[in-house]
């Protein structure tokens, strides 16, 4: 019976140089990326970048003929839940998001004009990407209202839509965009993806979405979430990506290793958020003790304890489900791990910011950008309550209605006394 739990001591070795990496090299940036602006970012994180291709860790989402490791989901999640400690870490890594999940859709899906033209200088670092699905006037928890349409004229698509949320959008050199090609078709079958240049005429980017994330609006800012008008914008045949109707497919193919791989990120952010809270309980004295002394701080630091350790569990399990049987197999187990392990990320972060009283409100320390950044988890790449609807539906499919529950007393002792008939008349008659 094989049942491992250890990772192989070269891989190992690959994780502890990561750790120090990171902590060393890019926590720093941190501190000083607003006085860097966009192009300072770029110049602090290339020399970080040379190092990263040289260890061989560079954009190891993808397999190895398009530039990447070939990993596999469980060796990229242990790695993300190292890169996830630091927002900045990623981009070092080039496995950053949105980039990511677009040049999976473009390695999967794109053809060899598209990823000569849009994968292999994403992949290098040269472009940056955006992904534009969700709409403001429709539920974005259901695509299947998508009203963006792109409709064929000569030879030409015609696309008009309304997008925002498009992470990037406003830095973009390109967007992948879900639209609406053959409304009458089966729901899932009407909607398709394009790839075009972000500077495509008729493509307005009015605004990045001012978030708890980032209240204070910034055009044209790394990781803003850019509001997007499509207007009339004409496209070539070939901007088509992938085959016409498979838009969902391929969005669904995208998000199943991107949602392992936040799962493991919100684990390094938990786990900061954890080594603060412990520090600060050994550190701070009220009311005659420490504050590591109170049943109450105990409490937090097993409980939190605890949920993470069940999310790394559980996330690393759905990885190797998707390695070994493949991301069909694995839905359920990842539905589980977003809603769980977005809400393990909230409580932790929220436990260590309360014992820092004012201090982890203040931004004086990390954690009230923790907390921000821990709700958005919550509702990005599907809202909790809509995993959790497609866990339920998925069990539920294996139980069938009846007339009187299985496990009635009275029906079953029914059957065990006709079952069991000779023994009891036996012990009744010794009676
Ligand atoms: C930080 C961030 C980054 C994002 N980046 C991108 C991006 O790059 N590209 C992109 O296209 N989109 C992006 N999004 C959008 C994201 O995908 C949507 O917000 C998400 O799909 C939910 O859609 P919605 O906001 O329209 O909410 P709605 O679909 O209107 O849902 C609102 C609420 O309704 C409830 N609800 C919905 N369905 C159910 C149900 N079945 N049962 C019970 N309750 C339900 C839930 O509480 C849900 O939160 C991003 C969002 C955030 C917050």
């Amino acid at each position: 019976m094989a049942w491992d739990f250890s990772t192989d001591p070269e891989f190992e070795a690959q994780l502890d140089w990561m750790r120090a990496f990171v902590r060393e090299e890019v926590w720093p940036i941190e501190t000083v990326f607003d006085e860097l602006g966009d192009e300072g970012f770029r110049r602090a994180i290339a020399p970080l970048q040379e190092q990263v291709k040289q260890r061989g860790l560079w954009a190891a989402h993808l397999p190895p003929e398009l530039g990447g490791q070939g990993f596999g989901q469980v060796k990229l999640g242990l790695m993300h839940e190292i890169l996830g400690s630091s927002p900045f870490a990623p981009p070092v890594f080039g496995n950053q998001a949105p980039d990511s999940g677009n040049s999976e859709v473009l390695a999967l899906a794109g053809s060899a004009d598209q990823k000569e033209r849009y994968l292999h200088p994403l992949l290098a670092g040269d472009l940056r990407s955006a992904f534009s699905m969700t709409e403001p006037e429709t539920a974005g928890s259901d695509p299947t209202l998508l009203q963006t349409r792109a409709v064929e004229d000569g030879d030409e698509w015609v696309i008009n839509g309304h997008k925002w949320f498009s992470t990037n959008g406003s830095v973009a050199d390109f967007l992948i965009l879900m639209a609406v090609t053959d409304p009458e078709a089966k729901p899932h079958q009407r909607a398709s993806m394009f790839v075009f240049p972000a500077d495509t005429p008729g493509v307005r980017i009015v605004r990045d979405v001012p978030t708890m994330e980032h209240p204070i609006e910034h055009f044209g800012r790394y990781g803003g979430h850019s509001e997007i008008y499509y207007e009339d914008v004409r496209v070539p045949k070939d901007a088509l990506l992938g085959a016409r109707g498979a838009g969902f497919l391929i969005a669904q193919q995208r998000l199943g290793p991107g949602r392992i791989h936040h799962c493991m990120r919100w684990l390094g952010v938990s786990r900061r958020a954890f080594d603060m809270l412990c520090e600060r309980a050994v550190s701070r004295f009220a009311f005659d003790s420490l504050l590591a002394d109170k049943q109450t701080v105990q409490n937090w630091i097993a409980d939190s304890l605890a949920q993470m350790q069940a999310a790394r569990l559980m996330t690393l399990h759905a990885a190797w489900k998707m390695d070994t049987e493949g991301a069909a197999a694995a839905r359920t187990d990842i539905s589980l791990i977003k809603f769980f392990g977005a809400g393990v990320l909230f409580d932790v972060v929220d436990r260590a910011l309360q014992i820092h009283g004012a201090l982890g409100y203040s931004t004086d320390l990390p954690l009230e950008q923790m907390y921000r950044f821990a709700r958005a988890a919550r509702l990005y790449d599907g809202a909790d309550e809509v995993h959790r609807q497609s866990v339920a539906r998925r069990v539920l499919r294996g139980y069938e209605p009846v007339d009187v529950p299985s496990q009635h007393v009275p029906t079953r002792r029914e059957e065990a006394r006709r079952r069991f008939a000779d023994l009891l008349e036996t012990v009744t008659s010794n009676d």
